[in-house]
């Protein structure tokens, strides 16, 4: 494999119909939150905070700020985290967002 070689990983997650995009959120966020072994801040803040406000919208206590919020920290943490652990939050969040608001908007007081 030569140098110039660009490695891509990819990830998905297969739901049925049925599933709620905030409980698989919920178990991805705990799930990083869980790996950051806490070495930078980014991602040992960032995850902490991701989990709080998932939570939150797991149990219908959340604003709709809680949305941008989401998106804002794990931009920060793609951007800034020195390892993969701390850069993944952004893409699942930013697909939720994407393709199911209204789900997630539901779970807002
Ligand atoms: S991004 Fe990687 S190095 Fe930084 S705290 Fe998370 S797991 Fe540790």
């Amino acid at each position: 494999m030569s140098k110039d070689t660009v490695l891509k990983k990819y990830a998905a997650l297969v739901m049925d119909e049925d599933a709620d995009v905030v409980d698989v959120l919920q178990n991805v966020l705990h799930y990083y939150s869980r790996e950051s072994c806490g070495h930078c801040a980014p991602c040992r803040v960032g995850t902490s905070m991701l989990v709080k406000i998932i939570d939150r919208l797991a149990s219908f206590e959340g604003e709709k700020d809680n949305l941008d919020q989401l998106l804002k920290i794990s931009k920060v943490m793609r951007d800034t985290s020195f390892c993969p652990v701390g850069q993944a939050p952004y893409s699942p969040i930013s697909s939720a967002l994407r393709n199911f608001q209204d789900q997630l908007l539901q779970h807002v007081k």
